[in-house]
């Protein structure tokens, strides 16, 4: 099942609710960070629920998420877009805890920053402490805060034994303006009662079947559905256009020093390599 979202109402158009599975998207991540479990937990999360923050935009707007809470892994950062591609890392991503505790991982010490590109001069940007490092908790703080949007956050990544990624995915629900405010009491008190968000993914649900799940299928009407993947933006075009803008006399720097250069891009960790001779080139059409 190749990794997609949801899109749907639900309680006669007072709840608008997102689902995605996430599998893919995050094992992608997880070999190219080469993370352990406890990072690739943590990261996957705050993927799941930033590419769902993404399917909430239009057009080529952006949203980008940081979380630091000052613990082992330090900061994670997300990207992502109104179609469905989210990019991702961790600064530490060898993080393992034996309990695979993500909440101690990501520590509390430290705030979640949303930063959203609405094609303004300025991006619009909300930032909350983090409640618990938990992630699916501080993005429904962020939300609720933030944006003033009741809302209902779970996201999980379930571990093989064998450290790669079982499943991955997670809801948003949302009360829409106007909405009575009871319906959010029906649902978070629905939500005790169901079986935990880890063990509905691990079963290979698809994002219809996890928000049946979550809010009863006779309550839920799906709007649309959209696929996702791990996307990064970086290419050697953009990375040779920031090479050429350090200007020939930093360039011809590189070439005495190094006889080369080396890019490498945070997100996606992929190496762009530039030896002498393409530098050359490079400094000619620089200024
Ligand atoms: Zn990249």
């Amino acid at each position: 099942m190749k990794d997609y979202l949801v899109k749907a109402v639900a309680y006669q158009n007072q709840v608008r609710a997102y689902a995605v599975n996430t599998t893919k998207t995050v094992a992608e991540a997880q070999r190219r960070h080469a993370a352990l479990p406890t990072a690739t937990d943590a990261l996957g999360r705050s993927m799941t629920a930033g590419v769902i923050l993404g399917a909430m935009l239009k057009g080529e707007e952006k949203v980008s998420v940081k979380i630091n809470g000052g613990g082992p892994l330090g900061t994670i950062l997300v990207d992502s877009n109104a179609k469905g591609e989210v990019r991702g890392y961790v600064s530490n991503p060898q993080t393992n805890l034996e309990m695979n505790e993500v909440g101690k991982a990501v520590g509390t010490n430290g705030l979640l920053t949303v930063s959203k590109d609405v094609g303004l001069m300025h991006p619009f940007v909300g930032q909350i402490p983090l409640v618990s490092g938990e992630i699916g908790e501080d993005y429904t703080s962020y939300l609720s805060k933030s944006e003033q949007t009741a809302s209902a956050v779970g996201v999980d990544v379930v571990m093989n034994p064998d450290y790669s990624v079982k499943a991955a995915g997670g809801f948003i629900i949302q009360l829409l303006p106007g909405a009575d405010e009871d319906v959010m009491n029906k649902i978070e008190e629905r939500m005790k009662g169901i079986a935990p968000l880890s063990s509905v993914i691990a079963e290979d649900c698809t994002p219809e079947q996890l928000l049946e799940h979550v809010l009863g299928s006779e309550n839920v009407t799906m709007l649309e559905s959209m696929p996702v993947q791990f996307q990064c933006q970086c290419s050697l075009d953009r990375i040779t256009n920031a090479i050429i803008s350090l200007g020939s006399e930093e360039i011809q720097d590189m070439i005495q020093t190094d006889g080369q250069a080396e890019a490498n891009c945070h997100f996606c960790n992929e190496t762009y390599h530039f030896d002498t001779e393409q530098l050359e080139a490079l400094k000619e059409v620089a200024l």
